[in-house]
């Protein structure tokens, strides 16, 4: 798998909305690309806010506030 490749399925990847085998490629890919991991992790960091975010807003919609 090539690099953008990994990089264009990585929020599906941080989802675990891919299959099994394609998981594997990309966990492959990974474990040997350093630039990869660099943009998993801040990838990884932005989804964290992003489910916050969501997280804030439901919470406020459910109980105010
Ligand atoms: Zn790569």
């Amino acid at each position: 798998m090539a690099c953008r490749d990994t990089v264009h399925l990585t929020c599906w990847y941080l989802e675990g909305k891919l299959s099994p085998s394609v998981e594997c490629e990309i966990e492959w890919h990974l474990n040997r690309c350093r630039d990869c991991r660099l943009i998993l992790e801040a990838a990884t960091k932005s989804l964290d806010q992003h489910v916050g975010t969501v997280r804030a807003a439901r919470y406020r919609v459910r109980y105010g506030n």
